[in-house]
């Protein structure tokens, strides 16, 4: 078993973001800015939201975190995203989810400029992702086809099992593992909370990427020899043992899957520090009018 290593990854690509953050501050004269909504005080969105804007200060980026209490309403919100999408010094926004239920994330979601939309949820992103036209990718499947890359995995020709079907990670991860591409060029199966007989499904992947949000759901018995074997899930639980209060744990049982796994991502350490890349990738993107022009 290998360690898909996302410390090492994250670590070795962030370098060279801000590499480039440097070059495009020097000639732009400002240096590239991400915006981040946070509405409420939902404890795993602080967590997640603080982790975005500390790694954007490391790469030279600028990071401004704009609050709201819940009580905040959707026309309040969107006219607020109206005002960013005209700032020409914001290059990516995005609104951390989940939102209170008054506000309707689709909304919110379309109401950012797509040229600014660094999360990848925009509808024209989508459609462009999968189109295999240039776009902002979502965070998280983005940041695990640039794991697979880092470490030439060939998944061409391979079988993969998405479990998940969610918007932002298992359709589009989907999406990309199917393109024609390397990654990419896989048989691609995606299943859900309907799939008929999920252990049969996932025994055929020769890749698993498991998004489902349920503490070690994928069991040895679910995963084949040698499977590469991504796990999305971070499963928060209150926890004595650590300062944060909290342990972490993903959707896949590591100990024992990693017996049989070829490659694993563990948790943490695995996907969630590829998707910060990923957002920093996109939002570099984004300043450098390389994907959209300004
Ligand atoms: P969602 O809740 O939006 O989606 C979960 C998916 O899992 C759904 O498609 C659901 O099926 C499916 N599912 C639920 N139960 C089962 C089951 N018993 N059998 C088969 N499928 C099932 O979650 P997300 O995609 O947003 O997130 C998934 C996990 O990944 C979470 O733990 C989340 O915290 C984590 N995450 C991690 C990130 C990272 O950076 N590492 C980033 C984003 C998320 P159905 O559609 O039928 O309901």
């Amino acid at each position: 078993m290998r360690l898909l290593d996302g410390k090492e990854v994250s670590a070795k690509i962030k370098e060279d973001i801000k590499k480039e953050a440097a070059e495009f501050t020097a000639k732009a004269g400002r240096k590239p800015h991400l915006v981040a909504i946070l509405v409420g005080n939902d404890g795993g969105s602080e967590t997640y939201v603080a982790s975005k804007m500390r790694n954007c200060e490391l790469v030279g980026f600028e990071s401004t975190n704009i609050r709201y209490g819940v009580d905040i309403t959707e026309e309040e919100l969107i006219a607020k995203i109206q005002e960013i999408n005209q700032d020409d010094t914001i290059d990516g926004l995005i609104v951390q989810l989940p939102l209170p239920k008054h506000i309707d994330p689709d909304k919110i979601t379309e109401a950012i400029d797509y040229r600014k939309d660094v999360d990848g949820f925009h509808p024209i992103n989508l459609g462009r992702m999968q189109r295999n036209l240039p776009c902002f990718i979502p965070a998280t499947p983005y940041g695990i086809m640039m794991m697979l890359e880092h470490y030439g995995i060939d998944t061409s020709g391979k079988h993969a099992v998405v479990v998940g079907r969610s918007n932002i990670v298992g359709s589009p991860m989907s999406i990309l593992l199917a393109r024609n591409s390397n990654p990419g060029n896989c048989t691609v199966t995606l299943t859900h909370s309907r799939t008929a007989d999920l252990k049969t499904e996932v025994l055929r992947g020769d890749i698993v990427v498991a998004a489902i949000g349920k503490k070690n759901f994928v069991t040895a018995d679910m995963v084949k020899d040698g499977a590469i074997v991504i796990d999305v899930g971070i499963n928060r639980e209150n926890s004595t043992e650590t300062k944060s209060g909290f342990k972490l744990y993903g959707d896949v049982d590591f100990e024992e899957v990693s017996k049989k796994a070829s490659w694993i991502t563990p948790v943490p350490g695995g996907v969630g520090l590829m998707t910060i890349v990923g957002l920093l990738k996109n939002t570099l993107e984004a300043a450098k009018g390389t994907i959209y022009t300004k």
